[in-house]
């Protein structure tokens, strides 16, 4: 955590600056505080591996406790959800520097959502999310200061990177996603570990994008939430929100949806706009332009399962948004991992092979974009450049048959 950051925080219950405690549990680099404790007027926090946890619960101050006592890897286990044995392994598959974050994964979440995670830059709610934060982080007014709400392991949070003037904030209530997020998915993001059904722990009209993707429908607290992002956003800031599940359609795991109308009356201040995911689609797939001047009133929507909604005071941003072709590689260049590779000589086939049943079913339309089987003329062993693919590069960043994931990612 940089010192900076306690700029923009403030504690979600008494609302007062948080102050950094000189103590024994202290742990600085420079400006930055990998160990310590956070204080304000009512309550104390901590500062654990790099991320503030502004969560008042037992095992939050248990965690505290046991790093003022000096056993900082208890206190990290134990916010990683891991028992001895399994932070044991976690230390020492880090220990050589090369493990991958889906060897992280496997030892942190191995169940479905781990398999979520690993093949998040491919599926069809995040390639939506991605074309629609490229489209309005073109526009540097709007990613001064951006945050990732439920930013999970920062796969989007990425992306916002490449667009931000500064650090992007994630967001997220599980501290295991948020170091997965810092250490590999989006190394210099900003973390910051909090309840998104309390107060949000940061300044008003601090944020100039706020965008919460995928997870609203999940949060019980909506009302007060939705309040929140306004106020974070102020009165020039932008909200995006991708892929709001609606009660009026079907959803895999759908959680507490609401009819878009709903979703629209809970930001009705800022005047959002509602899309249609499947015409958002549509146009990302169709690889020329993304249509924010196309928005529906709930009523037009219909049943279609899922809505996105925009709020912003720039007129600009409501408007056709050419589609870019892949920029320059932030990452390292890799076959997305859904293919089985095939190598015989100079050639690869290349065969979609889904984790589990469940993935397949939730997430098969990435068929629309990715081929059941194809063969380049490339050889895949070791590091991939962009020329190996010559003139159907482009094409194939595009389908996300290959991805510019981060380095040590699977
Ligand atoms: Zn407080």
């Amino acid at each position: 955590m940089d010192l900076s950051l306690l700029d923009l925080l403030r504690c979600p219950f008494c609302g007062t600056h948080l102050d950094l405690v000189d103590n024994e549990a202290l742990g600085r680099d420079g400006s930055q505080v990998i160990w310590g404790v956070l204080g304000c007027q009512c309550c104390a926090f901590p500062v654990i591996d790099g991320i503030p946890v502004l969560i008042a619960d037992e095992a939050t101050r248990a965690a505290m406790h046991a790093m003022e006592d000096g056993r900082r890897d208890e206190a990290l286990a134990s916010l990683l959800g891991l028992g001895a044995p399994a932070a044991g392994r976690l230390h020492a598959r880090l220990q050589g520097g090369t493990a991958t974050y889906r060897d992280a994964l496997d030892i942190i979440s191995p169940d479905a959502e781990g398999t979520y995670f690993v093949y998040r830059f491919s599926d069809p709610t995040f390639v939506l999310a991605e074309t629609l934060v490229r489209a309005i982080g073109a526009d540097r007014r709007r990613t001064t200061r951006v945050i990732d709400l439920c930013g999970g392991s920062g796969h989007l949070t990425r992306v916002l990177g490449e667009l931000s003037a500064q650090p992007v904030v994630v967001a997220d209530v599980y501290y295991w996603k948020l170091w997965l997020a810092q250490r590999f998915t989006a190394p210099g993001c900003a973390p910051v570990c909090c309840d998104a059904n309390h107060p949000l722990p940061f300044v008003a009209d601090s944020f100039s994008t706020v965008v919460l993707s995928d997870a609203f429908p999940y949060i019980w607290h909506k009302r007060l939430l939705a309040g929140e992002m306004l106020r974070l956003a102020g009165k020039s800031g932008t909200i995006l929100m991708p892929h709001l599940h609606s009660s009026l359609g079907f959803n895999f795991s759908a959680g507490m949806t609401l009819t878009p109308a709903a979703y629209r009356d809970l930001f009705a201040p800022a005047q959002p706009r509602l899309f249609r995911d499947s015409d958002l689609l549509g146009d990302v797939l169709g690889h020329t332009a993304i249509d924010l001047s196309r928005d529906v009133t709930p009523e037009q929507a219909g049943d279609e399962p899922s809505v996105t909604l925009v709020a912003s005071r720039d007129p600009d941003l409501f408007r056709k948004h050419a589609a870019h072709d892949p920029g320059a590689l932030a990452g390292e260049l890799r076959v997305n991992p859904l293919y089985r590779v095939e190598q015989r000589g100079v050639q690869a086939t290349l065969t979609l092979a889904f984790p589990t049943p469940e993935y397949e079913e939730e997430f098969g339309a990435v068929r629309r974009y990715l081929p059941e089987t194809l063969t380049l003329d490339a050889d895949l062993r070791g590091a991939l450049t962009p020329s190996q693919f010559g003139a159907t590069y482009t094409d194939l960043r595009r389908r996300r048959v290959l991805l510019d994931t981060p380095p040590r990612y699977c």
